[in-house]
């Protein structure tokens, strides 16, 4: 018999109380964490303590925040960084992965990976307070991959320790380097060190390529399925399938060919990726990615083929690093640019638009809408500056464009308040405030990066969904029109009483519920 049983009992005819909410404020301890976004320090430090520090040091180094403010993940905007990593691993053929983590976590990222077409399962070792404590979580995470490691259907077993484990600092760096011929990949993608699902990319994509690194260092490794008859090009960042062919073609004058994607689809693909002539760093965060590249001499060339003038600069970067002659460049941007002049003509955009995104493209989703006619004063990023996306930031700053990295959701809203926008790019929340506000919007994952970007078919195709989307407006005005007096936020709807909103409620519950939250995070259920 519980509790409440007994009292009900004790007491048959008393009658309900109220509930009553202390307005009182909230305890410190309870208001300084929010879910899993809370408690950054204390993770850190508890990481620090359980031997991470090494990983942490280099992870702020390879991912850092912007100066006095914390990254996105810090403001609850931004998805669990191990969604990146993930859906890398889950790419790969012949790769089993494995999660280490709270189960509320494990589940989000299962349903996340399903959701957008993972047709694998995802394993889950999972724990409690007692095996986290006595080391039995890693002994347990052993057997998985013992058991797991099966040559037949594996290349390859990526572990990822998520929040509370890499907290607790489960070893998985002593996990053996192969089991059966199976390669064995130990990482820790913690929200506390790492701000976005993007760098996390990253955090797999440097580890498969430091252990394909190694291996090809000490000896034969198996030869790519295609050979290309030319040195070839590695590309860095995930795009759109036709992009590399369409690089191929452009690459052709130079002597050169498209290599691999990097993340890559296939293990052998890294090998041919580490041997590439040059690394076109066509996204600009994967930091880590870089290193092992440049562990294996080769030379790292930034931004990418969109438009005129990022076409032209991208093949004079490429051609010098490979040592093609001057008029082999000329060749091959006399070959291409002519087609990209074309359809930038055939399909202009006229409009003031605002990009906002986690990608890493956005800085190049922004030079492709100003070479076809679009205003666009602002570009929000949430990755970090780094010199591979240099040489776009200065051009769209010689533009009068503001470029905004680490960018938070509060300013990227802001940006399309300040500059009342004909369409806005962006993410979910952003999509939502300017559809709010009857201007048309385009969720930046789903529609600007599902389609080409580099060379003629980028132009032409951008333009397409960016004009189609603009004249929509007179659509969400007729909507805005319609629903207008049906009321906004806590009062939506047609009523007899307007509801009154109770902001103290919302805030003593939501301080609450972050201090529930922490304390079960602190025993990692
Ligand atoms: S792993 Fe960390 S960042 Fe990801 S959902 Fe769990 S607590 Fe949040």
């Amino acid at each position: 018999m519980n509790d409440v049983t007994a009292s009900t009992q004790k007491k048959p005819d008393a009658k309900r109380a109220a509930d009553r909410i202390d307005l009182a404020p909230a305890p410190e301890a309870a208001i300084e964490g929010s879910g899993c976004h809370g408690g950054k320090d204390k993770m850190v430090e508890a990481a620090k303590k359980a031997g991470k520090s090494d990983i942490l040091d280099q992870y702020a180094a390879d991912y850092p925040a912007k100066e006095n403010a914390q990254g996105p993940h810090d403001q609850p905007q931004s998805m669990c960084p191990a969604f990146g990593s993930l859906r890398v691993g889950l790419r790969m053929r012949r790769t089993a992965t494995i999660l280490s983590g709270s189960a509320c976590c494990v589940y989000g990222l299962t349903f996340t990976s399903h959701f957008y077409g993972a047709r694998r399962s995802v394993g889950y070792v999972p724990f409690s307070s007692e095996t986290l404590v006595t080391g039995k979580l890693f002994e347990d995470i052993k057997e998985a991959v013992e058991q797991m490691a099966d040559p037949e259907k594996y290349d390859t077993i990526v572990v990822t320790n998520l929040c509370v484990p890499t907290a607790s600092g489960v070893p998985l760096r002593l996990l053996p380097d192969a089991i059966n011929g199976v390669r064995i990949i130990g990482i820790d993608v913690p929200g506390f060190g790492i701000p976005t699902h993007a760098e996390a990319k990253d955090v797999l994509a440097g580890a498969m390529l430091k252990y394909a690194r190694e291996e090809a260092e000490q000896g034969p490794v198996a030869a790519p399925k295609e050979r290309a008859d030319k040195p070839s090009v590695t590309l860095l960042g995930e795009m759109f399938p036709a992009d590399p062919v369409g690089i191929g073609h452009m690459l052709e004058p130079l002597g050169l060919a498209a290599g691999p994607v990097v993340p890559t689809r296939e293990w052998r693909e890294l090998y041919t990726a580490l041997d590439g002539a040059v690394v076109a760093a066509i996204h600009p965060f994967y930091t880590a990615s870089v290193r092992e590249f440049e562990a294996a001499g080769r030379k790292v060339v930034g931004s990418a083929p969109v438009g005129c003038d990022g076409t032209a600069a991208w093949l004079e970067s490429i051609g010098q690093a490979t040592g093609a002659s001057a008029d082999q460049i000329a060749a091959a941007q006399n070959a291409i640019l002519p087609a990209i002049k074309g359809a930038l003509g055939a399909m202009p955009i006229n409009g003031r638009i605002t990009v906002s995104g986690y990608e890493g493209s956005e800085l190049l989703v922004a030079r492709l809408l100003i070479e076809s006619g679009a205003d666009v004063p602002y570009v929000g990023t949430a990755c970090p500056q780094t010199k591979w996306s240099d040489v776009d930031r200065a051009w769209l700053e010689a533009k009068g464009v503001r470029v905004n990295y680490r960018a938070s959701l509060e300013e990227d809203i802001a940006a399309v308040e300040e500059f009342g926008p004909d369409l806005s790019i962006g993410t979910t929340p952003v999509v939502q405030h300017a559809k709010a506000k009857a201007i048309p919007a385009l969720y930046f994952t789903n529609l600007i990066s599902a389609r080409p970007l580099m060379g003629p078919a980028g132009a032409g195709s951008l333009a397409q969904v960016v004009n189609a989307a603009m004249a929509n407006k007179e659509r969400f005005d007729r909507m805005t029109e319609f629903f207008e007096g049906v009321g906004e936020g806590h009062s939506t709807g047609i009523w007899e009483d307007t509801p009154t909103d109770r902001p103290k409620f919302k805030a003593r519950y939501a301080a609450q519920n972050a201090a529930a939250a922490k304390a079960a995070e602190a025993i990692g259920s």
